[in-house]
């Protein structure tokens, strides 16, 4: 015997990992950082202790602005502004530094 169905699939819910985008995120932004410390020449110590303090922000934590943190040992948090040419720059609020993260990744 047939059971009527409308076809209708229930949908499960969407689990989207909210902390899996973060850390991707957070993977792709940290590689811009870094890389935009190295074109800068500052030394590995520097980058190390900002790397040092990027593993402990928390999940929810803002990102840190690593020129704030180094030049001043201020954590700021970098503010994601509107995508611009495939590009998701991001922009201290205290130094005004800009560092571009390439869309969707
Ligand atoms: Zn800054």
């Amino acid at each position: 015997m047939l059971r009527a169905t409308s076809g209708f699939l229930p949908s499960r819910a969407t689990i989207l990992g909210n902390d899996g985008g973060t850390a991707m995120r957070n993977a792709a932004l940290y590689k811009v950082l870094v890389a935009s410390l190295r074109d800068e020449g500052r030394p590995d110590e520097e980058i190390r202790r900002f790397e040092q303090h990027w593993q402990a922000l928390g999940p929810h934590s803002g990102f840190t602005c690593p020129v704030c943190f180094l030049d001043k040992n201020e954590t700021h948090a970098l503010k994601s502004l509107p995508e611009d040419d495939g590009e998701e720059p991001v922009k201290c609020p205290n130094c005004q530094s800009l560092f571009y993260v390439p869309a969707g990744s």
